[in-house]
């Protein structure tokens, strides 16, 4: 039996430091013991009880999770955490994705990519989540522009979605358009609970 309990980072690019931090800072606060460790090929991902996708850019991710053959592995991963670009990695439709540019395809959600515009319109934000409130940072983030009815919404920003949560069957996939890893805790100390159930 496995006792100790491990979540994978990808670690490509993207917020990797930040999400590890996050998460250990997270697990401290919930005073368990999790190794948090960064993930760059497909022998790790048999370990991990959950993998957290960072933000970055979701074609390239998806490129080099091919490139490292771990791409088909990650769609039995039962527990995943994205955010921003790895919420577009979660999401079964993207408007304007490149032609080539695959999902892994687990949650019911549409999500468009750079929604909000380019780079120098991305922004900062205090928002009001069922989770408790944070100061959210949006880098040419996507925007969820449908969910499906089995998908929880956990945040609103101006009326439009910008996290929620679905469990299909025992697996669960949290996804977030803005950067939590950035500013709190609170998303990754729910992830943990749910990844554990406590
Ligand atoms: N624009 C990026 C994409 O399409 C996402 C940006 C981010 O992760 N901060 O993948």
């Amino acid at each position: 039996m496995k006792l100790q309990k491990t979540i994978g980072v990808l670690a490509f690019h993207g917020d990797v430091i930040e999400h590890i931090n996050t998460t250990k800072n997270a697990a401290k606060n919930l005073h368990l013991d999790i190794d948090v460790i960064p993930v760059r090929t497909k022998e790790i991902i048999q370990t991990l009880d959950a993998l957290i996708i960072p933000g970055g850019e979701s074609t390239t991710l998806h490129k080099l999770c091919e490139r490292e053959g771990m791409w088909e592995k990650m769609k039995h991963i039962k527990n995943i955490f994205g955010t921003c670009a790895g919420a577009i990695m979660l999401a079964k439709q993207v408007s304007h994705k490149t032609h080539d540019q695959k999902t892994l395809e687990l949650m019911d959600i549409e999500i468009d990519r750079n929604a909000y515009g380019r780079q120098t319109e991305s922004f900062e934000k205090n928002v009001k989540t069922s989770l408790g409130n944070i100061h959210s940072v949006f880098i040419r983030a996507p925007r969820i522009i449908r969910v499906k009815k089995e998908v929880n919404i956990l945040a609103n920003n101006d009326g439009e979605i910008i996290a929620c949560e679905q469990k299909i069957n025992d697996n669960y996939y949290l996804a977030a358009c803005f950067h939590p890893e950035l500013t709190s805790t609170i998303f990754h100390e729910y992830f943990i609970r749910k990844v554990y159930q406590i």
